[in-house]
């Protein structure tokens, strides 16, 4: 525990779930917290030497605001608090609800000191692309197909403007448990834009034991095997796929574009 007034609240990432992909300040920033708050699967990734101690406060994933609003209460009675989500907690994850939960109009008084820092860490679709090769070498952007958050109709819109501008495009939540359609549909967008031949990667439980990483042609995608431990990276007009040495095939797309 600590003093009254010496409290902290940082949002770390843990990477993908691989201990190498953890970074040295994100190691040292729950080191030095008393309190760790998450859903509970992900302060299962923290590596068990650096839990010894400390007090856990794990949840349900979709219970969001509320864990936030827990470490803004913890950090601002003077603890210090290490909130924390697999890969970067800025994608997709816990950094902005705290932000929120900080800036909402019925948050206490005392949660708007309370100074929030965050600490990144590997994104699935960064690990995903390294262990593929450089799908993202060239413009990329990043879609969330959950639509817990946000209507279909937005990611619909994104899917399709990705594709008209011709960006690689990384999906993150690909199938949801209640919406078991929308990688699909998603998908009947993207291939009204692309060739049968695009590349396309799957990186399941990257960094994680069972890691399984496959690039396939768009036209021989079989998209049952994607799960929400899935992220799917959909190449642009110019990536390509090589043979890799010991037969898996790399992918990359080129940094220079046509035309330049
Ligand atoms: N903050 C996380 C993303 C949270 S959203 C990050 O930066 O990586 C959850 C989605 O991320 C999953 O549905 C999946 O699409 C993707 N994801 C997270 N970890 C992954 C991993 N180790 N391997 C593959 N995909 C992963």
């Amino acid at each position: 525990m600590s003093d009254h007034g010496s409290g902290w609240l940082a949002v770390v990432g843990l990477g993908p779930g691989d201990p190498r992909w953890l970074l040295p300040e994100a190691r040292r920033t729950i080191e030095a917290a008393d309190h760790l708050v998450g859903y509970q699967t992900y302060l299962d990734m923290v590596p068990v030497e650096l839990v010894a101690g400390k007090e856990r406060h794990g949840s349900d994933n979709r219970v969001e605001i509320e864990r936030a609003g827990l470490a803004l209460q913890l950090a601002a009675a003077g603890e210090r608090v290490a909130v924390v989500s697999s890969g970067d907690p800025g994608v997709f994850a816990m950094a902005a609800a705290v932000f929120e939960a900080q800036q909402d109009a019925g948050a206490p008084e005392a949660w708007r000191s309370v100074d929030i820092t965050v600490v990144p860490g590997v994104t699935a679709a960064l690990a995903a692309a390294a262990r593929a090769g450089a799908p993202l070498g060239h413009d990329f952007c990043l879609v969330s197909l959950s639509d817990n958050l946000k209507p279909w109709s937005i990611i619909e819109r994104r899917v399709r403007a990705a594709m008209e501008a011709d960006l690689v495009l990384a999906l993150y939540n690909p199938v949801s448990r209640h919406r078991p359609t929308q990688l699909a549909a998603a998908f009947d967008l993207i291939r009204d834009h692309r060739s049968p031949a695009t590349p396309v990667v799957l990186g399941r439980d990257v960094g994680r034991p069972g890691e399984q990483v496959s690039v396939i042609e768009l036209g021989a995608l079989d998209l049952s095997v994607c799960d929400m431990r899935t992220v799917v990276i959909v190449g642009s007009t110019t990536t390509v796929i090589v043979p890799g040495a010991g037969g898996a095939s790399r992918v990359y797309t080129p940094r220079t574009y046509p035309g330049s």
